[in-house]
């Protein structure tokens, strides 16, 4: 029986190599029509046999292309047309071209075979397709195609171009196509010569990384410094190069099978690391790598190979596990030229190694972590960006300014938010003029007239400052509703809720520093219900890194001059003279901040175990209480729950604990208990008041695994609906899609 449908398929759909797909399809199953772009997604006319048409429609889903992302497909039948072939409609009225920028994605399983056995492949290290390849770090402008990114200075040969041109190719409009003949070519140097040899470049860089050597390796979104990853003197010394702190490395495995071998791998995880966006994955170590790789925690951050080169040298290399650290100097941006290599890291390199493809668009890696089962995005850069977040309300011409020390911006286009790749430290000048240089790309990529400006109530940001400057519109939004924002848009909720942000530093309404928050909220208000305790924080952002200083500020505040008189460790390794100078600061009230921040209280629980006193990286200090988990244990420590939470009694129980030599991690883990205790607590008591069901968590605290896999499991158990990030950081990358949000309901209800 003949028959005709159109079929509409709304999501990322576009750019992605969706139209020859469906092309591709329509033949398989001999069905004429035509398939074009629409604002929303695709729209097919096919007609042909009802049985293929169904067929047909089935296996869409199932077989789409890598990049693309389904929302939904709807069908209905329409009149036939007697077409006699399938074909690809020229677009028209296409006015949200945003969904056109496809992000960066790791080489297929096809190229890696035609890189064994196409003849101009052969081993070509930039072989790329329609499914696979860079996409966003060389975008320079839309409509996306090779003119408009930074391979125009590659003529394609015939051969490629044939494949360009072929619809039946898996190279049909890959824009970045290149081969042997044609396209980039890598350059590695090293102090005394220099080679553009492959097979020599590939055999040199083995030798040189086993052999504990130094190699700075240009990557899809920015240079990368390398060595052997289990090589104790070349781990360091690449640690003394880059000079600055402690953080630990990420590595990349030859493979999963060696990736098993140093981590415990969910099947989970495996997708993660093996998914098209290639993340860090921050896994639970399993083997030891060289010391200083991890900087002893209790995670590594495995990537698996996502560059054709980074599988040709593993070919070669002994090592199976290297360090891919970025290549950066201390808080700068990854570099990603050529000239910034040579200067900065060539020096500090035993070779540089790069190609003569520019990088115009900055991403770093990714990073995810597996909490409760579910994929947690930390840090969302390459192979999100610039994918777009869906809303159910409009949001046209928003720009959100992000937080300052992990920013990330987002703009706003009709229904769909965009955020930014991971930018950084904004106090960092060059961060900052990495974050005005995206902000005027993302404008001239999605042609995003700004007329509505929404930023963080801290009027020293310097995105704050930033967005005051466009002179538009605009709106302040307090940090912590922010990121409840955030979460609740990410999942698509527009209603009133309990809202727990746990988290660093972001300033209240009462100009103190919040970060241990219980609010009632919807987009367009909050409440603040509960909140931990003030503290000083001596030296504020100080504190951060000399986590000493809060947990002394903690005994102070809660037991007076007397603590100084009790045996704990922490105090010792602290001079007397430097005490006292704290603590007449606090008596004073010099430089020292109230805050009620949940990071801090982690901070000084850190410290007065004496687990991390001095920080080298940031929120370590949380991070080693964390890590310091051992076994689990369900007993916790008393607090006192109100509107103001005082954490008196937990701290005055573990002094005793630590007296009794009780094990640290016996004591964290009834820290952590309390914590959670005291979220389900609270959470009941708003319950009870006002019948409110769903919870959201947001706030950087909720990086910590412990905290929020069982805080998550006892609020469920407790008959909560939870909500907490999974595509989006829960730390301040995340935070600009929450003032977008905010923003966009504002404006929405004062312009009724
Ligand atoms: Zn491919
Ligand atoms: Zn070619
Ligand atoms: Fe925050």
């Amino acid at each position: 029986m003949l028959s005709a449908k159109k079929i509409q398929i709304s999501g990322l759909v576009q750019g992605v190599g969706f139209r020859p797909f469906i092309y591709k399809q329509a033949l398989k199953y001999s069905l004429n029509g035509w398939v074009e772009n629409r604002n929303d997604g695709v729209l097919i006319q096919v007609e042909g046999s009802a049985e293929n048409i169904e067929d047909f429609i089935k296996t869409i889903p199932t077989s789409a292309p890598t990049a693309s992302y389904i929302k939904d497909i709807k069908t209905n039948n329409t009149e036939r047309l007697n077409f006699t072939s399938f074909f690809i409609k020229k677009s028209e009225n296409i006015s949200n071209k945003i969904t056109e920028i496809s992000p960066d994605i790791a080489i297929c399983t096809d190229c890696l075979k035609d890189l064994k056995e196409q003849k101009h492949r052969i081993n070509y290290p930039f072989i790329n397709c329609t499914n696979c390849g860079p996409r966003f770090s060389i975008i320079q402008d839309l409509p996306y195609d090779r003119a408009k990114t930074t391979m125009q200075k590659f003529k394609m040969c015939p051969i490629c171009e044939k494949e360009y041109k072929d619809i039946l190719d898996r190279r049909f409009h890959a824009q970045p196509v290149a081969c042997n003949n044609c396209g980039p070519i890598y350059k590695l140097e090293t102090k005394n010569f220099t080679s553009e040899n492959l097979e020599e470049i590939i055999d040199i860089c083995a030798e040189l990384i086993d052999s504990g050597k130094i190699i700075s390796i240009k990557g899809v979104g920015g240079f990368f410094m390398s060595c052997d990853a289990l090589n104790q003197e070349a781990v360091s010394n690449l640690r003394k190069a880059k000079a600055r702190d402690l953080k630990p490395f990420a590595v990349m495995c030859a493979d999963i099978e060696t990736a098993q071998e140093y981590a415990e791998i969910s099947e989970d995880e495996k997708i993660s690391l093996n998914s098209w966006r290639r993340p860090i994955v921050l896994l639970k170590t399993k083997k030891e790598l060289a010391k200083s790789v991890c900087s002893n925690m209790d995670r590594t951050g495995i990537i698996l190979p996502y560059m054709p080169f980074h599988y040709l040298l593993f070919e070669k290399l002994k090592s199976k596990i290297i360090v891919l650290t970025s290549g950066n100097i201390s808080d700068n941006p990854i570099i990603i030229d050529d000239t910034e290599a040579k200067k900065f890291l060539f020096p500090i390199s035993d070779a540089l190694l790069s190609y003569n493809r520019d990088i115009f668009n900055r991403v770093d890696d990714s990073v995810e972590i597996n909490i409760n089962k579910k994929l947690r995005v930390i840090r969302r850069s390459r192979g999100y960006v610039p994918n777009p977040i869906f809303l159910n309300f409009n949001c046209e011409g928003i720009f959100a300014a992000g937080a300052e020390l992990v920013n990330t911006f987002c703009i706003g286009k009709q229904k769909q938010a965009v955020m930014s790749q991971h930018i950084g430290d904004i106090k960092n000048f060059k961060t900052y003029e990495f974050y005005e240089e995206s902000v005027k790309r993302f404008k001239q990529m999605f042609r995003l007239n700004i007329d509505f400006a929404v930023y963080d109530l801290h009027p020293e940001y310097f995105s704050t400052k930033f967005a005051k400057e466009l002179g538009v519109q605009e709106l302040a939004v307090q940090h912590h509703h922010a990121h409840i924002a955030s979460c609740m848009a990410e999942h698509g909720l527009d209603e009133k809720l309990i809202g727990v942000a746990m988290d660093g530093t972001g300033l209240g309404t009462d100009n103190k520093i919040w970060g241990g928050e219980f609010f009632i909220c919807d987009y367009n208000n909050f409440e603040r219900i509960s909140h931990f305790d003030y503290i000083p924080i001596p030296g504020g952002d100080k504190a951060t890194e000399e986590p000493w200083r809060t947990g002394l500020s903690y005994l102070y505040k809660y037991f007076g001059k007397d603590i100084l008189n009790q045996d704990l460790d922490f105090l010792k390794n602290i001079s007397e003279e430097k005490i006292n100078i704290i603590i007449s600061a606090i008596d004073n009230k010099l430089n020292c901040p109230e805050s009620s921040s949940a990071g801090r209280l982690f901070d000084a629980v850190s410290a007065i175990t004496n687990i991390c006193t001095i920080s080298g990286f940031h929120a370590e200090a949380p991070m080693r209480l964390e890590a310091s988990i051992k076994s689990e244990i369900s007993e916790k420590y008393d607090v006192e729950i109100g509107k103001i939470i005082s954490f008196k009694k937990t701290l005055l129980q573990i002094i005793e604990d630590l007296k009794n030599k009780t094990s640290i991690s016996e004591i964290s883990v009834k820290f952590h208990n309390t914590v959670i205790f005291t979220i389900l607590e609270t959470a009941n008591q708003i319950r009870n008041k006002t019948g409110l069901n769903k919870i959201v968590l947001s706030g950087g605290s909720f990086q910590n695994a412990y905290l929020l896999k069982n805080l998550e499991n006892i609020l469920a158990n407790n008959k909560f609906i939870v909500y907490s990030h999974s595509k989006l950081p829960t730390n301040d990358g995340g935070i600009a899609l929450g003032q977008l949000a905010i923003a966009a309901k504002f404006r929405n209800k004062t312009t009724k």
